[in-house]
């Protein structure tokens, strides 16, 4: 409830934050990756684009996460669940990531049933269902914050940053992705990937 003058700029992802009897215990537990999610509702020239920061949002391209606001160089970042980090460096486009691999099982007892609310989203692609690990992929972060690779959910391991958007953004967020394959690669859209709304 701090951020009351951020209210126009932003939307509440989620109202009903009563615990869920399945996360009761310690491999199954949740966290949302910051405190408050909230949709950025801002495209990067400023203007208001709620589709933009969607899973699927207009951009000429696949955008292949979600957009939630984040303070640059102040918002936490959590690990959503206990897990493993198999990856923290820069790609070109992210900036400073990381990657979080959990179990898909412990995972998916998160799985809301969540209706399609933007213009462009969908819900995953075809290849998200396949393996029994799934990757959680932090991006523009500022610094790594996390001091061993075994993390549980909660875990600060990251402060949230700018890094890895050359053109700048009016819009400060965290980029996160939820996929069944551990690094994204070009070409791959949709394909392994699955609309963060579905967990968060
Ligand atoms: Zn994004």
């Amino acid at each position: 409830m701090a951020a009351y003058n951020l209210l126009s700029e932003t939307d509440t992802i989620k109202q009903d934050t009563s615990t869920n009897p399945l996360t009761q215990n310690a491999d199954s537990k949740w966290h949302d990756p910051v405190d408050n999610p909230q949709i950025t509702l801002h495209n990067f020239s400023g203007s208001y684009d709620p589709d933009f920061s969607s899973f699927g949002g207009h951009r000429g391209r696949p955008h292949t996460g979600l957009d939630i606001f984040a303070i640059n160089k102040k918002t936490k970042i959590y690990a959503c669940m206990k897990g493993h980090i198999v990856f923290s460096e820069s790609i070109p486009g992210y900036g400073k990531s990381i990657v979080l691999e959990v179990d898909k099982n412990e995972l998916e007892k998160h799985r809301k049933n969540y209706s399609l609310k933007y213009d462009k989203e969908v819900i995953k692609g075809n290849l998200y269902d396949s393996g029994n690990k799934r990757y959680i992929l932090y991006a523009h972060l500022n610094s790594y914050e996390f001091r061993k690779n075994e993390v549980e959910a909660g875990d600060i391991i990251a402060i949230s940053g700018v890094t890895g958007i050359a053109e700048g953004t009016h819009g400060p967020h965290l980029h996160i992705e939820f996929s069944s394959k551990k690094l994204p690669q070009k070409g791959d859209g949709y394909k392994y990937r699955c609309n963060p709304l579905c967990y968060i």
